[in-house]
């Protein structure tokens, strides 16, 4: 990927927060002329050693009227990026696009009862950022946040997750997140224990939300590994829900992550 200079900004590092040895969490300044809505994607340039740069794509995990950005990033052994980016330190410079993209977003639905947040690993990173926004939280009468681990150590966020209707401006909406962590590689009390698709093709996921997917009331954002998003539209489209596109709305809207 290539960018000319006067299409992205140079932001700051302003903290870098290490969850485990392959996942952290980084907050950079924001340039007050980026605008995005809540589940898009950035742009992110990185300058390697030999002055090139590497960009990447990055979903938000702040909302849009937070005043800084953050973002939830994989280490990936030896991956040209993420070696570069998880070296940076405070005061570090990064590149950032100035436009948005990305449809992974609440316009896509019309309507809809039921919002089914499906996630895998930094996958969770749109829906935290749809969650810290005032929109989902009105158009929706139930929000189901899955989010996918290995390990329980690989769950980040949980005390943003847990504080969300705490917040004075969602106070009245308590009641409407369900949020279901699921952990595939261990026990983890709390959790459910399964992949998403496993989960689905069970009816598990269903059991522990107390509603069931269908055309009529749910809405599904699914975000994270290519598989779990392909499979999860095949079992979804036996069910009749589809893809939402422009010009034809739907029940699904996906963001796959490579
Ligand atoms: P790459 O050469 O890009 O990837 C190498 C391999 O690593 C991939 O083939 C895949 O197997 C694996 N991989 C890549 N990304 C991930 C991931 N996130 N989780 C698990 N395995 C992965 N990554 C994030 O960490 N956080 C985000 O918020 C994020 N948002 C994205 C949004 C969009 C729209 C897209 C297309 C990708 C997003 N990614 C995100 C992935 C990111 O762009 C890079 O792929 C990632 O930073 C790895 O870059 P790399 O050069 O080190 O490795």
């Amino acid at each position: 990927m290539t960018a000319s200079a006067e299409k992205y900004t140079h932001q700051t590092l302003l903290n870098v927060t290490s969850l485990t040895p392959n996942l952290f969490t980084l907050r950079t300044t924001r340039d007050p002329g980026f605008r995005f809505r809540a589940g898009q994607f950035a742009r992110m340039g990185v300058t390697k050693a030999d002055g090139s740069i590497v960009w990447r794509a990055y979903s938000m995990v702040s909302s849009p009227h937070d005043e800084f950005l953050e973002f939830f990033s994989i280490v990936v052994p030896d991956g040209e990026f993420t070696s570069e980016l998880s070296r940076l330190r405070e005061g570090d410079t990064l590149l950032i696009d100035r436009q948005a993209f990305g449809f992974l977003t609440l316009d896509r639905f019309v309507d809809g009862r039921d919002l089914w947040m499906l996630s895998t690993g930094t996958g969770i990173a749109p829906f935290l950022s749809i969650l810290q926004d005032f929109e989902v939280w009105e158009k929706f009468e139930r929000i189901i946040l899955v989010y996918s681990v290995r390990e329980a150590r690989e769950l980040a966020y949980q005390q943003l997750i847990a504080g969300l209707t705490e917040r004075d401006y969602l106070a009245d909406y308590a009641g409407k997140l369900l949020f279901l962590p699921t952990v595939t590689r261990e026990h983890y009390p709390g959790a459910l224990g399964g992949r998403i698709t496993q989960l689905i093709e069970s009816g598990e996921l269903e059991r522990a939300a107390g509603l069931q997917m269908t055309p009529e009331h749910s809405r599904v954002m699914l975000c994270g590994n290519p598989q779990m998003i392909d499979d999860t539209r095949q079992m979804l489209k036996l069910r009749d829900l589809q893809l939402s596109l422009s010009r034809r709305p739907g029940q699904v809207a996906v963001e796959n992550y490579w």
